[in-house]
């Protein structure tokens, strides 16, 4: 038997137990919809393809405070290879073990709990609270977030401050706060030669002899030094293929995909024309298609960023850093629309591993934070 648990984890442990691989979202947004409905928001459902999202709003007057999170995991891998099975959501040594459990269901319980906990302490509290979820954050990211965002947008319903619950945490609750994100922009870069015998290369043209000298000169660019809220633009090649799997055949193609995390201090159109002009300086015959995925963004230290500092503090004595490092999240169609964006949540040392887990201490201070800040930027509002 394991200690008796609070509400936030029991109900972290209810959407763990549903196995909601991306884009499936097994019934989650349905258990969260009716505690929120039951709280006195207005739910909408906004599904797009195979894509659940819901927008559930408790008022209608600015500021607008929106939770965003995503209720989708990624796939568990080896089942074997848990110490107890990925959707079982067992407590072991006071942490909730199961995929989704730090990314990111822990976040959206704390900040389910959290919301009920404040509008039965503010009921007539003043602006609105909105909380949106999907079950595509961890795939294509096309139907979800963006999708609720162009839909806000049409309507002019416009968020003044976004609390995205992703786990931002490095060692310690508390200690790590984003507030932007790195661009990302990918390429595939195909380089033709000629197929031919490798006992005649007089007569082939190899590619992979030619992409060398240009893919290390690539590698080795200094694209910027980053600014204060970023640290520096980088390059990483992914996939690297060529040959025709015979040893005696020179290759016609090299087919080579890299990713740049880029700083606003780099645009696409930089990032592009260097790669163009290299291939050229290198005499390549070569196609390249890019794949924009997404644009930086920050949001400036201010109101957001100082209620959310501010209720850690309270909560854990830490003085959070702001950050913007990481992946892409779907943060990036947030900001766009003028909203103050940051991101906060539980440590994220195991997420997307085997044996995912997220402490119970931390949730249930999580949502204290989550309830702090709320009454910081609602309740406590001057009018
Ligand atoms: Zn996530």
């Amino acid at each position: 038997m394991t200690a008796a648990t609070s509400e936030t984890v029991n109900l972290l442990i209810d959407l763990v137990r549903r196995d909601s691989v991306t884009p499936d979202d097994k019934g989650c947004q349905d258990v969260l919809g009716d505690r929120l409905a039951a709280a006195g928001f207005e739910l909408e459902s906004m599904p797009s393809g195979p894509v659940s999202n819901l927008w559930a709003r408790r008022g209608q007057q600015a500021p607008l405070l929106v939770f965003a999170g995503h209720t989708d995991v990624v796939p568990t891998g080896d089942i074997n290879a848990w110490s107890s099975p990925p959707f079982s959501a067992d407590i072991v040594d006071d942490h909730v073990i199961g995929r989704g459990a730090a990314d990111m269901k822990g976040g959206v319980a704390a900040m389910i709990t959290a919301v009920e906990r404040f509008v039965t302490a503010y009921p007539e509290h003043p602006g609105s609270i909105a909380v949106l979820l999907t079950s595509d954050e961890e795939g294509p990211a096309v139907e979800g977030t963006r999708h609720v965002i162009d839909v806000l947008q049409q309507r002019n319903e416009s968020i003044d401050y976004c609390i995205v619950g992703e786990p931002t945490s490095a060692h310690t609750l508390g200690d790590v706060i984003r507030h932007g994100r790195r661009g990302s922009l990918g390429a595939t870069l195909t380089i033709h030669g000629k197929q031919g015998h490798v006992a005649y290369p007089h007569l082939a043209d190899n590619p992979v002899h030619r992409a060398m000298p240009m893919l290390s000169e690539l590698t080795a660019i200094q694209w910027d030094t980053g600014n204060e809220h970023f640290p520096s633009t980088t390059l990483q090649i992914s996939n690297l293929h060529a040959g025709t799997g015979a040893t005696n055949v020179i290759p016609g193609d090299l087919t080579v995909e890299f990713n740049l995390r880029y700083s606003p201090e780099t645009t696409i159109d930089a990032i592009e024309s260097r790669v163009n002009q290299l291939c050229r300086d290198h005499h390549l015959d070569y196609d390249i298609a890019w794949k924009d995925s997404a644009h930086p963004f920050i949001t400036s230290p201010g109101t957001l960023t100082n209620a959310v500092q501010q209720a850690i503090q309270e909560s854990t004595g830490l003085v959070a850093t702001l950050d913007t490092g990481g992946g892409t999240s779907d943060g990036r169609f947030i900001a766009p629309t003028g909203a103050q964006v940051i991101e906060f949540g539980p440590i994220n040392a195991t997420i997307h591993q085997i044996d995912e887990r997220v402490s119970c201490k931390d949730i249930d201070a999580l949502t204290q934070i989550y309830e702090s800040v709320l009454i910081q930027l609602l309740a406590k509002r001057e009018d």
